[in-house]
């Protein structure tokens, strides 16, 4: 585009042309108007001089003489030139030369006219004086309105033209005077027309930059004023309007991004258009620049990929349960709503999903639980009824056999008890523990430690494990010593349970940050990663059979994991199977008062 002039170059040389031209027009108007007033005026002072000669010429006409010298006596007086000129074109009378050496004069156009009865009137350069002259000739009548001949008077004109040039040169003076000052003052209406339109200008292009707090403040014509305060008013609603329009941006985001759900909006062309935080974090999508690109494409996921494509077609709201295989494998229940526009049109889909993962994985542990625990309890309640019909239904009469039978009642119902006993304080430390009313108090960890050891040592014994421990500092904390001691008693059992015969079991004890850490570390079968996140639940057991027949009911863990929660610590595991575990009981330094 071609750069445009700015308003003021475009208004002020045209003003000054438009105040030039008016001038110059004027001007030459007025030196033509002054040319022929003074041309005029001059023809009738020569017509009245003429009128005034002819009375007293008449008399003397014929009296060449007294004629001629009257011509030169009133010429030199008057300073105008007189010719008296007879019908036939000889001049009887001259005030500036000789008649008799004068050429015949009825040739000229002005004594053509008198000679005729008019007046003539003629301006031309006169070659005998060497001027420009303008002449005026009458006729000279008779008695009997006969021509007798005719009276010429004449002056010079170039005094007229001599003035006329003068004024004219005093008009240019005024005139260069007076465009000088149409040019200031068109300097200042052209500013003052150009300087708001300007700032209008200025304004405008601040409101397209979006800089709506800009406030145009011009003074001038009311038309350029009320546009700036019109100007002014719509930048100042249309601020309202987008701020009103962010915050409810805002709140909608707030509102987005403090939803645990996941929430993703797509287009009709399933390119995503609004997303939340959870959305990132439940899909595990670490670009966070989503919008845009295809929903399906961002997730990848067959299951995903199917419920995008039904809800993208169905005009109701839909809701699935799928499984997303993401890193792990995530459960989601996923709704869909049709995504309108105020008009009531289809803009596209929203999705709702929400992370049942972990209500899943607990679902499936109470399960578990529950069928574990009636299985633990069916099978010794089962052993007890089979033994005691058979005692019933075959008496014996040896009461050897009627004693083992009773020993094996005596031990099922031992085991009964101790699974019901063990999941009664296993609720009861649970109870406690959330009502936060366990008894904590300063002990030694040593203590608790070497209690644990003595209490196993008859097992460590029976397998000829060695349980090492060489305490090098007397840490204390505020512990519950009973339950820790049993927890750590459970711990020493298993290890001694997953040990083949012979063999360490390795105890220390150390502050690490804001930790006490106790380590067991064992040289028995260890754990394969896939069940260590599972082993701290009730009844779980890596196998079955083995665990069973080593006296364990998948109890033991639980209540060491519980235990340790109760002192507000944590349990962890390391493990590598066939090598040992390390099991390490982390209690926060808060507990510590001795550190
Ligand atoms: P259990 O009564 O079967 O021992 P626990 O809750 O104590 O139940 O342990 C759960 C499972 O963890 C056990 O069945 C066993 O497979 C495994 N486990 C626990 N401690 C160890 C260990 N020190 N070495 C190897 N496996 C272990």
């Amino acid at each position: 585009m071609a750069k445009q002039k700015r308003l003021f170059w475009n208004l002020y040389p045209t003003y000054i042309f438009i105040s030039a031209l008016c001038l110059i027009s004027v001007g030459f108007y007025f030196s033509i108007v002054m040319k022929k007033f003074f041309l005029d005026n001059t023809v009738k002072d020569l017509q009245a001089r003429s009128e005034i000669l002819l009375y007293q010429f008449k008399p003397i006409l014929f009296d060449g003489k007294i004629l001629d010298d009257k011509c030169k006596q009133i010429g030199k007086a008057s300073s105008t030139r007189i010719t008296v000129i007879l019908p036939l074109g000889k001049v009887i009378g001259d005030s500036d030369e000789n008649p008799d050496n004068m050429e015949d004069h009825s040739t000229r156009y002005e004594i053509k006219k008198a000679l005729k009865g008019d007046i003539g009137v003629s301006t031309r350069y006169s070659p005998t004086l060497k001027l420009t002259m303008m002449y005026v000739a009458k006729p000279i009548f008779g008695e009997d309105k006969k021509i007798l001949g005719a009276l010429r008077v004449s002056i010079p004109v170039s005094a007229i033209y001599e003035r006329l040039s003068l004024i004219q040169s005093r008009i240019i003076f005024i005139g260069l005077i007076a465009v000088f000052f149409a040019a200031i003052i068109g300097w200042i209406i052209a500013r003052r027309i150009s300087l708001p339109i300007e700032e209008i200008q200025k304004g405008s292009d601040n409101f397209a930059k979006g800089n709506l707090d800009y406030n145009i403040f011009v003074q001038g014509a009311y038309e350029v004023v009320s546009l700036a305060d019109s100007m002014n008013l719509m930048a100042s609603n249309l601020n309202d309007k987008i701020k009103t329009v962010k915050s409810q941006r805002n709140e909608l985001q707030t509102i987005l991004s403090t939803l645990v759900e996941a929430v993703i909006a797509i287009d009709m062309h399933e390119k995503i258009i609004s997303f939340n935080n959870s959305a990132l974090k439940m899909l595990q999508i670490k670009d966070n620049n989503l919008k845009g690109r295809i929903l399906v494409e961002a997730i990848r996921s067959s299951e995903m990929e199917r419920f995008v494509k039904k809800a993208f077609i169905s005009v109701i709201p839909l809701s699935e349960v799928i499984t997303v295989q993401i890193k792990d494998e995530v459960i989601l229940k996923a709704y869909s709503a049709p995504l309108n526009d105020d008009k009531d049109i289809r803009i596209g889909t929203v999705f709702f999903l929400y992370d049942i993962t972990r209500l899943v994985y607990l679902e499936n542990i109470r399960r578990d639980f529950t069928l574990n625990i009636l299985h633990e309890i069916k099978t010794p309640v089962t052993a007890i009824k089979g033994f005691i019909e058979t005692i019933q239904d075959n008496p014996s009469d040896d009461p050897q056999e009627t004693q083992k039978f009773f020993n094996i009642i005596s031990r099922q119902f031992d085991r009964l008890i101790e699974i019901v006993e063990v999941l009664v304080s296993l609720s009861k430390i649970e109870d406690e523990t959330e009502k936060n009313i366990i008894e904590l108090k300063e002990y030694s960890l040593n203590e608790v430690i070497i209690e644990a050891i003595n209490k196993s040592k008859e097992k460590a014994d029976g397998k000829d494990i060695k349980i090492e421990f060489n305490p090098d500092n007397e840490l204390s904390a505020k512990i519950n010593p009973k339950l820790l001691c049993r927890a750590i008693l459970n711990l020493f059992d298993n290890a001694i349970k997953y040990s083949k015969q012979g063999g360490y079991v390795d105890v220390s004890i150390y502050k690490h940050d804001s930790e006490i850490l106790i380590n067991l570390k064992d040289q028995g079968i260890g754990i394969e990663q896939e069940h260590i996140p599972r082993i701290f639940e009730r009844f779980y057991r890596i196998d079955k059979s083995r665990s069973r027949e080593r006296g364990g009911a998948g109890l033991g863990l639980a209540i060491v994991k519980h235990i340790i929660n109760a002192h507000g610590g944590y349990i962890s595991v390391e493990s590598n199977v066939g090598k040992g575990s390390l099991f390490t009981i982390h209690i926060p330094k808060l507990n510590s008062e001795n550190t």
